[in-house]
């Protein structure tokens, strides 16, 4: 069974969600949901109703909540209360502040309390009318370089790099996967599972010395993660298959092959 840590929930029609869930059913694929409102000139669904439908759909679909990072401390209270109804993990994005803020530390302390593991969108982010209204340094705020923080901060927290930094930094995001534990990365978007070659994934995620050692060590720390919609469901299966032809030709063995399609982040929940 495969895990992708990277969906959103961008439609509450029963219709949609019900093709969504058979579409996973057909890829043998669980899907981390993620809703939020008012970001970045989005709107997806509200926590709660991700938690009630992936309480109805449980065999297939897994909540995470996205928790605001504006210019007021994170709610922790009702992080509670969602972790209570079910909720396996946060996702962050369009931050007011760069992640590695003050104001944001006592959120990473609560969820590696709790436990729960964190998918944070770095790198490319498309300009939208709410950018006119927020005035922020977006990409700058979403530079993975600012994941170090809470990474070496709280070394229990589960850190996912999404989209590997995009095509602004994609260096410095395999950097950080290798220097930390704790962090790892998906290739989420048809940016980057498209985009990416075996070669330059391989490249990246090269250990710095002894060529001849273990080459493949850094790549199992690379999750399953497509970017796909409700409403777009055969992201999905396309980020699927990419996801094994990168894994396939990069020659991993078996074992890492299982653990990126889903069992580490599995592992976590
Ligand atoms: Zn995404």
């Amino acid at each position: 069974m495969y895990l992708d840590f990277h969906a959103h929930f961008n439609s509450g029609d029963p219709e949609l969600v019900k093709k969504f869930v058979a579409n996973c059913e057909r890829n043998g694929c669980r899907a981390a949901m993620s809703g939020g409102l008012h970001y970045g000139g989005h709107d997806f669904l509200p926590n709660d109703e991700v938690i009630d439908f992936c309480k109805r759909y449980s065999d297939w679909l897994v909540p995470l909540v996205k928790v605001e990072l504006w210019d007021a401390p994170p709610d922790l209270d009702a992080l509670r209360r969602w972790a209570d109804r079910g909720a396996k993990g946060v996702k962050c994005i369009y931050p007011y502040y760069p992640y590695d803020h003050d104001l944001y530390m006592p959120l990473y302390e609560e969820c590696e309390k709790l436990g729960l593991p964190m998918l944070f969108h770095t790198g490319n982010y498309r300009p939208n009318e709410e950018d006119m209204r927020a005035r922020r340094p977006t990409l700058k705020n979403m530079d993975p370089l600012n994941l170090d923080r809470p990474a070496r901060s709280f070394q229990k927290l589960r850190i996912v790099v999404a989209h590997l930094g995009t095509t602004f930094w994609r260096t410095q995001a395999a950097e950080l996967v290798k220097m930390h534990a704790n962090v790892y990365a998906d290739l989420a978007g048809s940016g980057s599972w498209m985009a990416l070659s075996a070669e330059e994934v391989a490249s990246l995620l090269r250990p710095p010395v002894l060529l001849c050692g273990d080459n493949t060590k850094f790549i199992a720390k690379l999750v399953l993660g497509t970017d796909c919609y409700v409403t777009i469901p055969r992201i999905q299966t396309e980020g699927i298959l990419h996801y094994r032809q990168i894994l396939s030709k990069i020659g991993v063995s078996q074992e890492i092959h299982d653990a990126v399609m889903g069992g580490t982040v599995e592992s976590w929940f």
